[in-house]
């Protein structure tokens, strides 16, 4: 199916090529067919992108001080005008990404959530007033920082970009959007909803481009305020180093390597459930993916085989010409990738107890199978490093401290989950882990409502719920002498 929407640079409410009329070809990872041509911002187009939200940001009257509740509507206007898109946004990000449509709309709708959810916000973000000595009034107002720049991975690419736009334009910051080169089609689509939801000239800027130019610039660029990166830790931590040239603050959203600790007393076959879903939705490319199974020995072998027949049982597919239930990845690099950690888990002594390579039945995508490696011991390159596929590690345990000692024993620290049906056991194991998101008898989940970030190497600050508020705007204090 051909590509017909939005393949040009959103800058300053303008639809707008290259500067240098630059463009790169994108692949469906299903087909491996070429999909769209889009504009390929380069420096000096992220230059004009910052410039246009730097002039949005200081228009007086046009959005940081607007009255808040006009600037609340004009981003519930934006969750309609992505509604009323929705079924094509999906088919986009279903071609662009490989993930099927089910995953696209459970994304879209997030983002809908999520824009609903900051949009009710924006006459709420208020400051305090400080006791002081003596005849004086001090106070502090939130502001925004200014002009935010959002540099996001192919993984989620529509869900992504708007969890940290949403906030970053409710506390009346503009924004410049950059979306991985992989996967940049959905984000466009976020500048035809800001047309439609009739928000300033500037406010909101798209700018696909590659992350070691377009990003780079971004990130290092003196008039922005603050860079929420969501990507792999390498990468952040480069993001973070450039920023710091301005001392621009920064939201980093990086890997994870999540474990999902199943005790005896849980319900097995919740587990397996959760287990499965945690690990194979997206095709396990996802930073909050339960990569770790962390089982205690006793019901090892039970576990195993009913997450295994799952396995078994997922159907592939994009989900455009069928009902597949779990996408190709994204590239022929990343499936690359995903086999070479499978054949190192097994030099280094894991067993494939299911999966572990290309399926046989499919003539095009870049499809790995649901795999799952048994014998697996936590020091070994699987147990440690990322994979971002569809691999999970089995790991035994043979009582509650080992297993809060292997699941902590990692570089990483987004997400973990817990099974078990002990409350205490449950809330106890909780405590200890050294992740930013815990989940209990489900997993993964999050909200709108919700703070996500990692622990450790897995990133710095929060993005959604209301510490994301805190992450947009800066404290002012003021002093006022009474006397
Ligand atoms: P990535 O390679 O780090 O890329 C992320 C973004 O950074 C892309 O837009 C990329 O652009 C850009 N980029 C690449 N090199 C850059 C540079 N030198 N300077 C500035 N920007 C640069 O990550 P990915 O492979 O797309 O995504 C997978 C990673 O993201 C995994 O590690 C995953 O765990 C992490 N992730 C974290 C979260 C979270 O919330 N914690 C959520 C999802 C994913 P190009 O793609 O165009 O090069
Ligand atoms: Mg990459």
């Amino acid at each position: 199916m051909s590509y017909s929407g939005p393949t040009d640079l959103y800058i300053d409410g303008e639809w707008t090529s290259s500067e240098n009329g630059e463009t790169f070809m994108t692949e469906d990872p299903a087909t491996e067919e070429p999909y769209a041509d889009v504009a390929e911002a380069r420096e000096e187009d992220i230059d004009r992108a910052v410039s246009a939200a730097d002039e949005a940001v200081n228009r007086d009257g046009e959005w940081r001080s607007l009255d808040p509740q006009e600037r609340g509507a004009r981003l519930y206007a934006m969750a309609d005008a992505i509604e009323e898109r929705k079924d094509e946004i999906v088919l986009v990000e279903s071609h662009d990404n490989g993930k099927t449509p089910f995953e696209a709309t459970l994304d879209v709708d997030m983002v809908i959530k999520t824009f609903r959810y900051y949009a009710g916000w924006t006459d709420k973000i208020q400051g305090d007033e400080v006791p002081v000595p003596g005849n004086r009034l001090n106070y502090t107002v939130r502001e925004p920082v200014g002009v935010t720049g959002h540099v996001i991975p192919w993984n989620y690419p529509f869900q992504l970009a708007g969890r940290s736009l949403a906030p970053a334009l409710a506390c009346g910051n503009t924004a410049v959007l950059k979306p991985s080169s992989t996967t940049p089609l959905s984000a466009l689509y976020y500048g035809v909803a800001a047309e439609e939801a009739g928000l300033p000239n500037g406010v909101l800027n798209v700018v696909p481009g590659r992350g070691s130019v377009a990003g780079n610039r971004l990130a290092e660029h003196p008039r922005v305020a603050h860079v929420a990166f969501t990507g792999s830790t390498d990468v952040g931590k480069g993001v973070m180093e450039r920023a710091s040239q301005n001392v621009t603050g920064v939201t980093l959203e990086l890997g994870g390597k999540g474990p999902n600790v199943v005790f005896p007393d849980a319900d097995l076959d919740d587990a397996a459930g959760g287990v499965h879903y945690g690990i194979f939705m997206n095709a396990g490319q996802m930073c909050w993916a339960g990569s770790r199974l962390l089982v205690h020995e006793s019901i090892h072998d039970e576990l195993v085989e009913r997450i295994v027949e799952r396995a078994e049982a997922t159907p592939l597919g994009s989900g455009i010409d069928d009902d597949g239930r779990m996408g190709p990845t994204v590239s022929e690099s990343q499936q690359r990738e995903i086999l070479d950690y499978i054949e190192s888990g097994e030099a280094e002594g894991a067993t494939v107890a299911t999966g572990g390579g290309v399926p046989a039945d499919r003539d095009a995508g870049h499809f790995v199978e649901p795999t799952v490696l048994t014998d697996v011991s936590n020091d070994m390159t699987i147990a440690q490093e990322e994979i971002f596929g569809p691999v999970l590690s089995v790991i035994e345990f043979s009582d509650r401290e080992e297993a809060i000692e292997i699941a902590n024993d990692s570089p990483y620290g987004l997400m973990a989950g817990i099974w078990t049906s002990d409350l205490q056991t449950a809330h106890t194991v909780s405590q200890y882990l050294d992740y930013g998101m815990v989940s209990i008898n489900e997993f993964p989940v999050t909200q709108p409502q919700t703070p996500f970030g990692g622990f450790k190497q897995s990133g710095l600050g929060r993005e959604q719920g209301a510490e994301a508020i805190h992450e947009y705007t800066q404290t002012k204090n003021v002093n006022v002498s009474l006397e």
